[in-house]
């Protein structure tokens, strides 16, 4: 058990579908290290990008959460609901000069560099420019940042080199999920993050944005993701299964195996009280440490009915 209460971690879906077991990963690995600290867990909605979402997935996921007797602190939050606060952070980027419009279309980027991140924005609009409807970027310079990760060590990008400058508020008026990440992080006093390597590599422009805002640094423990026997990542858009309400307990334990843990024989018979109860006993992180992924082929049989 940890010496500190003053731990909050949280889990933070977006509603783009049910939750499938490598979503179910994060909630599990977010909410166990947590509570094994005597910390609280919080659960935020983030529903900040309608085109990627499924109407009702909330309700889903919710409800998904409660069958698996996953108990959070606070009522669930939505990101939605923290829009001034966004608004607010935008402003002062621009206030302080650290952020600019920006009218490059696509087509504008076609010949733009491109690295793991993604296109390296060139900076052809660091100077201003005139139009009516644009992105808002924030600078990046070529300093490193870094961040020590709990599970996978050092990790540090160069922003400038590896993205460029990156959009905060898209062209389409909605705020970009770096920005509303940080800033909900910090509204709700989340002191430790814990969740998929998928998000990783967005770690150090979240830093970024919360040096420019003058926000603290939570620590990061990014857990490996749950892939297919290919290899390919479990999720909507690999066809990965909404996880099933009638069988908690043993995907459950099924989730404690994938994440290194060892469950005694015999517990995926018992109750949920009595599985959570010996996992938040038993829980260790640091047994993923440097693990990037975690097979689920041989899991998935609880997904079939019987
Ligand atoms: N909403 C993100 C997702 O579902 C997770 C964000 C985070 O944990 O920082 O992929």
């Amino acid at each position: 058990m940890s010496e500190s209460g003053d731990y909050v971690g949280r889990f933070a879906p977006s509603p783009t579908g049910p939750l499938h077991f490598g979503s179910l990963l994060a909630a599990v690995a977010s909410y166990l290290e947590a509570r094994h600290r005597n910390g609280r867990w919080l659960v935020r909605i983030e529903d900040m990008d309608p085109p990627r979402e499924q109407p009702g997935a909330d309700r889903l996921i919710v409800n998904a959460l409660e069958h698996y007797g996953f108990e959070w602190d606070d009522d669930i939050s939505y990101q939605g609901a923290s829009a001034d606060a966004h608004r607010e952070a935008l402003d002062r980027l621009a206030e302080s000069g650290l952020s600019y419009h920006c009218n490059c279309s696509r087509k504008d980027l076609a010949d733009a560099p491109r690295g793991p991140l993604g296109i390296i924005y060139p900076g052809t609009c660091r100077a201003g420019c005139d139009a009516d409807e644009y992105a808002v970027r924030v600078r990046t310079t070529d300093e490193p940042i870094g961040f020590e990760d709990r599970l996978q060590g050092r990790q540090e990008q160069r922003l400038e080199t590896e993205s460029g400058d990156f959009v905060v508020l898209r062209r389409d008026g909605l705020v970009a999920y770096h920005l509303a990440v940080v800033v909900d992080d910090h509204l709700q006093g989340i002191t430790d993050i814990v969740r998929g390597i998928d998000l990783m590599d967005s770690t150090p422009r979240q830093i970024w944005l919360q040096r420019c805002l003058g926000l603290h640094t939570p620590t990061y423990a990014h857990i490996p993701v749950a892939v297919h026997a290919d290899g390919s990542k479990l999720s909507k858009l690999t066809g990965a299964p909404a996880i099933p309400l009638d069988r908690a307990v043993p995907v459950l334990v099924a989730a404690l195996a994938a994440l290194g843990q060892s469950p005694p024989d015999g517990l995926d018979t018992g109750s949920l009280d009595e599985v959570w109860k010996w996992a938040i006993e038993h829980w260790q992180l640091g047994v993923l440490r440097g693990k990037t992924s975690v097979e689920t082929v041989a899991r998935t049989h609880h997904f079939s009915s019987p």
